[in-house]
């Protein structure tokens, strides 16, 4: 699985079940649910588009995240890439969607 919701932090807005391209994931009992976690490819669609940062993905060895996770939260334009690393340290990107695929 490339991904973990964090129900505490959910609110029930349901986007994450609209962008999944893969319609992985539904609300049940009023939270986020994953209901197909071997089939997800780790799009990371879900992740950008969820309001409060609830959902986690995971930033395997294969890619130089040795296990850290990452969230987003957004102010605005500006989404804040947050890496959570395994020392308990964040490192946050921030990427403006204005600028997305300008180039
Ligand atoms: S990362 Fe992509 S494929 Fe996986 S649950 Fe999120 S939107 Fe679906
Ligand atoms: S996008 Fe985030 S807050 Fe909205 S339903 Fe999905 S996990 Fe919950």
């Amino acid at each position: 699985m490339s991904i973990r919701i964090n129900k505490d932090k959910c609110i029930a807005c349901g986007r994450c079940t609209q962008v999944c391209p893969g319609t992985l994931i539904s609300l049940k009992d009023e939270k986020a649910n994953m209901d197909y976690p071997r089939d997800c490819w780790g799009c990371v669609s879900c992740v950008k588009e969820c309001p409060v940062g609830a959902i986690e993905f995971f930033l395997g060895a294969d890619i130089g995240g040795n296990g850290s996770v990452m969230n987003v939260t957004s102010e605005g334009d500006i989404l804040h890439w947050n890496i959570h690393k395994t020392d308990g340290s964040i490192e946050t990107i921030d990427v403006d969607r204005r600028n997305s695929n300008q180039y």
